[in-house]
């Protein structure tokens, strides 16, 4: 399954801040809202969403909580 950000284009201003940091031009803007073109290219790396000033994207993360690992200390 691809990852990709998610999009809330009802709070994208059309600034065009985020385009100018994805470096896998994964983005575009479709009459001042922001869209996904190429969801394959997209590195999921969260620029975008660090400089969206209205948090129209977001990069949510998946936490793995791994089993617990059992130490033991020897006196
Ligand atoms: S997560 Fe990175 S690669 Fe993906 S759309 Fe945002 S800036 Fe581009
Ligand atoms: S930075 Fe945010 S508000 Fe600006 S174009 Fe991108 S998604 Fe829209």
């Amino acid at each position: 399954m691809l990852v990709k950000p998610l999009l809330h284009e009802a709070l994208c201003n059309g600034c065009g801040l985020c385009l100018t940091v994805c470096e896998c031009g994964a983005l575009v803007l479709v009459r001042n809202v922001i869209k996904i073109i190429e969801v394959e290219s997209c590195g999921y790396c969260t620029e975008c969403e660090l400089v969206c000033p209205t948090g129209a994207i977001e990069c949510p993360f998946e936490i793995v909580i791994e089993d617990s690992i059992e130490i033991t200390i020897e006196e």
